[in-house]
């Protein structure tokens, strides 16, 4: 029969439980330098799915804000006191905007979806009004209050995953007949218990919810396995002028003369700005921040260098290292080194350990020898996923 109509994810990202740890609620925890949340939406990034649409707490506007960054997603959907009142909202707000064909309802802490299961699921549809996604049980079944009891056969046991899909038609029905007081776990429950037809699919090892502080270290080492190790290098050079500043690092150094430039000519973050755009195939600095364009006249360069952290990041990429060779004679770079480093590693948000700066002179040739101008190398490391 197919869907007629949208299909809808209708992501369930409403709890304020902070049971795994890290001090916020569990959706917005960084795993692989992103909130869990914005791994959930781009693994449902999937050419039958149409609109990817969040339910999310009270008050989480701005963590939503922030986890979804450039992604362009519609408004999000508050929730409620319980899930099963956050997804009965959620439905809510997609039938007054005029319903839509089939709905996967999904849970923001399983963020690891292959497309695999979305085809299986949008497949079961055609036969049934709903589907869900199950493994069977491997380990021993057993009552036990303190000591172990009697054995519990597995046989016919499944384990129930989500996204849960479902024709929206039918869930929404089955929603809004349910009006016992218990909370139902999930929604295949509620489409069952008003008499709806509910298939299994083939689940995934991957879609192991997320919910203690192992779970968390887990998901994090699966993603940094996934990663590749990549390099950019960068080079810039700025010329001496009476009566400018001399910003070098993001610090203002006290000197008899400083660089002269569109911007704030800050040649070492121009250097590793070039580094880190190098690393992730992003073209340079000027390709982002143009020198015929007026906003950036005098900027400070710090915004470039966040800007290029910024990329890597979006992509679920890390910085591992960054190293700068400044080259001049004067000033005494050493006297600087060190807050120039902090510096650098603030702006950069990595440990004092992962940032090295060095100073070198040309013995007194060429146009820095001569004291014309200065120039800076860079060298970034970063990790990032291998297909970005
Ligand atoms: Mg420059």
């Amino acid at each position: 029969m197919g869907i007629k109509g949208k299909i809808v994810a209708l992501v369930v990202a409403a709890g304020s439980g902070s049971r795994a740890g890290g001090g916020m609620p569990k959706q917005y925890r960084q795993i692989g330098g992103r909130p869990l949340l914005a791994h959930t939406i781009d693994h449902l990034k999937h050419d039958r799915i149409d609109i990817i649409q969040i339910v999310i707490g009270e008050g989480q506007e701005g963590l939503f804000h922030h986890a979804v960054g450039h992604r362009s997603l519609p408004s999000p959907t508050v929730g409620g006191a319980t899930r099963q009142q956050s997804v009965r909202n959620g439905l809510e707000a997609l039938a007054a905007k005029g319903g839509v064909g089939a709905v996967l309802i999904h849970d923001a802490a399983r963020p690891f979806l292959p497309p695999d299961v979305i085809e299986r699921l949008i497949e079961a549809l055609d036969a049934a009004d709903g589907a869900v996604p199950v493994l069977p049980v491997v380990d021993s079944l057993a009552e036990g209050n303190g000591a172990l009891g009697a054995q519990v056969s597995r046989n016919g046991l499944i384990r129930v995953q989500t996204p849960q899909a479902f024709r929206f038609d039918a869930i929404l029905e089955a929603h809004r007949r349910r009006e016992a007081p218990a909370d139902a776990t999930d929604d295949a429950q509620v489409a069952r218990e008003a008499g709806f037809q509910v298939a299994t699919v083939i689940g995934s090892q991957s879609l192991e919810k997320l919910t203690y502080e192992e779970d968390f270290m887990r998901a994090e080492q699966r993603l940094s396995a996934a990663l590749v190790s990549r390099t950019g290098l960068g080079f810039d050079v700025h010329r001496f002028a009476e009566g400018e500043e001399l910003w070098l690092g993001g610090l203002l150094i006290p000197h008899d003369k400083g660089l002269s430039g569109h911007s704030d000519a800050d040649v070492v973050l121009h250097a590793l700005t070039d580094a880190l755009l190098g690393a992730i195939g992003e073209g340079d600095i000027g390709d982002h921040f143009p020198p015929s364009d007026p906003q950036w006249r005098g900027a400070p360069s710090s915004r470039f260098a966040e800007h290029a952290r910024a990329l890597i990041e979006e992509r679920g990429g890390r910085i591992d290292h960054v190293d700068m060779t400044i080259i001049c004679e004067a000033p005494r770079i050493g006297p600087h080194r060190d807050a120039m480093r902090q510096s650098v590693a603030d702006l950069l948000r990595l440990p004092l350990s992962r940032v090295s700066i060095k100073a070198t002179t040309t013995e007194q040739l060429g146009f820095t020898g001569r004291g014309e101008g200065m120039a800076a190398q860079a060298v970034a490391t970063v990790r990032v996923p291998e297909d970005s």
